[in-house]
């Protein structure tokens, strides 16, 4: 019954719609903007244009079947010897040269990785964030000074977003949403526990590999891969349904 408890807020969220945010597109842009130039300061570009492109084109077919397909979603790969993978609130993705060192030529664990990322954007997690950590005192700081309180949201998003990740029920809302679009672009249910289970298989042994704090604890791996398991035997569709 304990597991039953942990699945249904979330489900309950990502059933539930966006309706919930009320925080304008502009607002979640200009700061994810900023963000992203931050980021941009700290992690160089990656030169391998092939890389690039094999990150593009799969996230543009993942980009198309989410619930936001028409948003200008931007494909970074950085260079940083940390396994990590982070999506900014203006559509910018970004996968770490050690994410793709660690996962090799897993185009699965690739595209459960871009999707989970697809999915944070898709369901507008940053304007979440921004949301809760402001309340309503929001419009009043636009009215005031929309660059200034965008600077200063951006700087308070930076890390965490790098760190951290959304928070609980967001990131397993993610991994739900990255079920459901590998499902929509007919990869197997299971695909995207790919990555997780490389993860949970890193924790365990190598030691040498530094994985962003977010991926291996926030939540637990293991409670991320049990959601998504219970998730799939439970709400996704038989092919024939979908
Ligand atoms: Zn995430």
């Amino acid at each position: 019954m304990a597991r039953i408890k942990i699945i249904f807020p979330a489900l309950a969220l990502l059933l539930s719609g966006c309706s919930r945010i009320w925080v304008p597109e502009k607002v979640e842009n200009r700061v994810g903007e900023l963000v992203t130039q931050s980021v941009l300061l700290q992690m160089p570009v990656h030169t391998d244009p092939a890389w690039q492109k094999y990150i593009e084109d799969m996230g543009r077919k993942i980009a198309a079947v989410s619930e936001r397909p028409g948003y200008h979603y931007r494909y970074y790969v950085v260079e940083s010897s940390t396994v990590n993978a982070f999506a900014v609130p203006d559509g910018s993705i970004f996968i770490t040269t050690g994410l793709l060192k660690f996962i090799g030529q897993d185009q699965l664990a690739l595209a459960g990785v871009l999707a989970h990322e697809t999915g944070h954007i898709a369901r507008r997690h940053g304007a979440e964030t921004l949301q809760s950590q402001l309340g309503y005192g929001l419009l009043s700081l636009i009215v005031f000074g929309f660059e200034n309180s965008a600077a200063k949201q951006a700087g308070n998003m930076t890390s965490r977003i790098m760190g951290l990740g959304y928070g609980r029920e967001m990131e397993l809302e993610a991994d739900i949403c990255a079920v459901r679009y590998l499902a929509r672009l007919g990869y197997s249910p299971d695909s995207s526990l790919k990555f997780l289970r490389s993860i949970l298989t890193l924790e365990k042994g190598q030691r040498d590999i530094t994985i962003e704090k977010y991926l291996r604890s926030h939540p637990p791996t293991t409670e991320r891969i049990q959601y998504v398991e219970n998730y799939i035997s439970r709400y996704l569709p038989k092919p024939q349904e979908r």
